[in-house]
């Protein structure tokens, strides 16, 4: 039986990864610096342990032959806007010491999961963007730590394949959302926060939804189950460069908050205030997915976000009853 190890295995990712690896009869060590929040891990063996510590990364990575590197100080555009200097330095130690650790203790595989935030911000200044291609990444100009960061690590990931005959796999996700996902607390992405705030208005009567800026900023969202069934995939391949991991339908915000007011049946009425955008426009181009792994995202943003707001109005309306907000009689 293969044993590996997925680091951020508390959290969105991680724990769906987890339960996924187990099911393909895999032998799972799971570590974090905290328990999944929204079910019980799958996991063999779950471990809290900081990562950023070297000591501890050389635990974590001990008897296995591949390792899936999700874990990460990170958040939405809220968040990753305004934590910089943090964000810099817990992933970079965490990553850095993840990756020796792993060559010291023999592993085989290891894939490292990096963003679309790498990519030149010089080329996503317009809504209506082209799709990026993998190689857009260069010249390098993320627009934030966090894309300085993953650019960084994928460097290191690639030298230690080159040098150390490491086999490492990089993905860059494009936004992934679903169930079980952060979905308050500041950290959550623009699907969650629209889904919170939508089933909040739903559940209140009062139709009225924040959204950050105009709202004609552009993004492509990929759902949970493909983003998984992609990472696997490319994990088994012997493609060494990185990989776009995304949907490459783009819609703007507003057209997001539309389709999920849809899907919760009402009406909302949209207030724009201020707040972080990130790049002006983003999408992923998929040549290069299609041409590695024979396969791309199946999932379309109606099906995922329908599984995902059923979820989260479920997680609110529990919220809403214990602040006596809602009254719990049927
Ligand atoms: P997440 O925040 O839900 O999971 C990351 C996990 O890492 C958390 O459970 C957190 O507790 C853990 N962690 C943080 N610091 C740690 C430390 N010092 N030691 C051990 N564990 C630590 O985020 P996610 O959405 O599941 O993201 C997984 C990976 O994918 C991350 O590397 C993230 O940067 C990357 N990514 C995600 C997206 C997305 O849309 N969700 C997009 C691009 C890249």
């Amino acid at each position: 039986m293969k044993r590996v190890l997925v680091t951020g295995a508390g959290g969105f990712i991680g724990s769906h990864l987890v339960s996924y690896l187990k099911k393909r009869g895999y032998w799972v060590r799971g570590v974090d610096i905290k328990y999944p929040e929204f079910s019980e891990t799958d996991a063999d063996e779950f471990e809290i342990l900081d990562l950023r510590r070297w000591d501890n990364c050389l635990q974590a990575t001990r008897n296995v032959d591949e390792v899936y590197a999700l874990a990460a100080d990170m958040g939405g555009m809220g968040f990753i806007s305004s934590h910089h200097a943090q964000i810099l330095y817990n992933n970079a130690l965490i990553n850095f010491h993840t990756l020796e650790a792993s060559r010291i203790n023999g592993v085989k595989r290891y894939l490292f999961t990096s963003s679309a935030c790498v990519y030149n911000e010089e080329l996503q200044r317009e809504a209506n963007i082209r799709p990026l291609k993998e190689e857009d990444a260069y010249p390098a100009m993320p627009q934030d730590a966090y894309g300085w960061e993953k650019l960084i690590s994928e460097r290191l990931c690639i030298h230690y394949r080159e040098e150390y005959g490491m086999q490492t796999r990089i993905v860059r996700f494009h936004n992934i959302f679903g169930e079980k996902g952060t979905w308050e607390g500041g950290r959550e992405k623009a699907p969650a926060a629209l889904c919170r705030k939508i089933a909040i208005a739903k559940l209140t009567g009062n139709p009225e939804v924040e959204i950050w800026g105009d709202g004609e900023q552009t993004r492509s969202f990929c759902y949970i189950s493909d983003c998984i069934e992609g990472i696997y995939r490319l994990m088994q391949s012997d493609y060494p460069e990185p990989l776009n991991l995304g949907q490459d339908r783009m819609v703007t915000i507003n057209q997001l908050a539309d389709i999920i007011a849809e899907i919760a049946g009402i009406k909302i009425i949209k207030k724009h205030v201020n707040g972080p955008q990130g790049v002006r426009g983003r999408n992923s181009d998929n040549t290069r997915l299609r041409e590695v792994l024979g396969w791309e995202p199946q999932v379309s943003l109606e099906e995922g976000l329908r599984v995902t707001y059923q979820w989260i109005e479920e997680q609110v309306r529990k919220k809403l009853e214990s602040q006596k907000v809602l009254s719990t009689a049927k």
